[in-house]
């Protein structure tokens, strides 16, 4: 039964379940009428009793059927339950229908080709194979029902006056009734299933047209929204960017303008040109950091990463680092382990982290303090560590430091200089080369900061 209705399937079921329960009350309406009509035009030809027993019986069960239809619905019950009431209403309405004509005539009754209405009824309801089961079935019974009161097995009861009464005994006849009805039963499971098939088919169809829209449509929305956020968040960049730059040069202008103007005596003109000069270097410091930010979005190239040598590229930034290092008063302290394996990165890109970290580690730490580099293997990655004594950061503030132009409060006060692009380029790296960064620290006690890249 699984090909039956494929779409929403319990609820279509339900209600040709439902459907057909109250079909079932018009035709036993129609069925009472006939048996009173044709009474009183016959001349009580048909087994009265017999017959408004059966149909009681049919009422009786019908009512059945709509207090079992009613509690799969309140109990949500799955589809095999809908098509199990379904087979049980065509079923007993077979033997409804051969138990009113063998009570009318059998063989006498020409209401025999209403066997054909509920083979149709099953194709529209069920599948294909059962309506052809059906067509089966109401042969099978007709053709029973004829032997049986031919043989004398069950007793005839002759529409007296309407049709001879014994027709019922011809074997002609008998043949004749069977074809008839059993080939009319299987004509209408084929046509009528091979269409309700193509009807469904269409259905379904439309169906999956109809969700896979729903679901395009869903995942067009949320991009939507996605790139919203995106715009959000380049219009916040663009902004910070546009005051960022503005700064140094509108500091540069006021220092040139103070000169130009004379305001400034001969003995202080060295120093106001050379403020004027460190914020030309910020302003360098800045684009620079936002070129490499920039370049960082572009897609990766394959021939960027190497095997490189992370121990060797420490070794050379720290050269460069160590005037700085010596002017602070700075301890510097390198643990490496040995046979460190290259890692799969540009050299550029390897330098940049190094150069970024332990310069802030410089900046951040006051005078006499130390710093540790730190270099090991972590599995299949190879881990670096940059840790000093400087001022800390706080939980809250860990979480922001790596998004562009973030500086905490203290890092502020302690150095006025900073663009606070380095740590985001250090994130964008990490995540380029599919490694991580991380950082532990405590206010006033000292910070951490982690890296890990992939090995070559
Ligand atoms: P910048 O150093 O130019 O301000 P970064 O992106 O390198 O920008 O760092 C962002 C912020 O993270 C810094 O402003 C500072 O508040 C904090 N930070 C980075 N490194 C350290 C460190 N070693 N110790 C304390 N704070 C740090």
């Amino acid at each position: 039964m699984s090909e039956i209705l494929h779409i929403p399937v319990d609820r279509e079921l339900s209600e040709r379940a439902r459907w057909l329960i109250t079909l079932r009350w018009l035709t036993l309406t129609i069925a009472a009428a006939v048996v009173l009509l044709a009474n009183h035009w016959l001349g009580n030809v048909l087994l009265a009793p017999a017959l408004w027993g059966t149909l009681v019986g049919i009422a009786g069960y019908n009512i059945l059927f709509w207090i079992l239809f009613r509690r799969l619905e309140r109990r949500a019950s799955p589809h095999s339950s809908y098509v199990a009431l379904m087979h049980a209403q065509v079923l007993t309405d077979l033997l409804a229908l051969t138990t009113l004509l063998h009570f009318s005539g059998g063989l006498e009754n020409p209401f025999s080709l209403y066997y054909v209405l509920l083979v149709l009824i099953s194709s529209i309801l069920m599948t294909k194979r059962a309506s052809y089961l059906y067509a089966t079935a109401a042969t099978a019974i007709w053709v029973t029902l004829l032997v049986l009161e031919a043989i004398g097995w069950l007793p005839h009861y002759n529409l007296v006056g309407f049709r001879s009464p014994t027709r019922y005994q011809q074997p002609g006849h008998i043949i004749a009734e069977s074809f008839v009805l059993g080939s009319a039963n299987f004509i209408v499971a084929y046509l009528s299933s091979g269409i309700i098939e193509r009807l469904r088919e269409g259905e379904k169809q439309l169906y999956e047209a109809n969700a896979s829209c729903e679901l395009r449509a869903a995942e067009l929305s949320r991009l939507n929204a996605r790139l919203q956020e995106l715009d959000r968040t380049r219009s916040l960049f663009m902004r910070l960017v546009t005051h960022e730059l503005r700064a140094p040069v509108a500091a540069i202008q006021s220092y040139l303008r103070l000169i130009l103007d004379g305001y400034v005596p001969e003995e202080r003109l060295h120093e106001i040109i050379a403020k004027a000069e460190q914020r030309a270097r910020d302003q360098l410091e800045l684009i620079s950091d936002l070129l490499d930010l920039a370049r960082l979005q572009e897609p990766k190239d394959e021939k960027e990463v190497e095997p490189t040598d992370l121990v060797a590229i420490l070794h050379d930034v720290l050269d460069m680092m160590q005037a700085r290092l010596q002017d602070k008063g700075l301890h510097l302290e390198v643990s490496l382990e040995p046979d460190i394996p290259p890692v799969a990165a540009s050299k550029e890109h390897v330098k940049q982290v190094w150069i970024n970290l332990i310069s802030n580690a410089i900046k951040y730490t006051p005078s006499g303090g130390h710093i540790t580099v730190m270099v090991e293997c972590e599995g299949d990655m190879v881990r670096g560590a940059v840790k000093d004594t400087g001022i800390g950061i706080s939980p809250e503030e860990q979480e922001r430091i790596f998004d562009t132009f973030y500086r905490t409060e203290a890092a502020k006060t302690m150095e006025r200089h900073g663009t606070g692009l380095g740590l985001a380029i250090v994130k964008g790296i990490m995540e380029r080369y599919k490694g991580r960064v991380w950082v532990e620290s405590q206010v006033g006690q000292g910070s951490t900061f982690y890296f890990e890249f992939p090995r070559a």
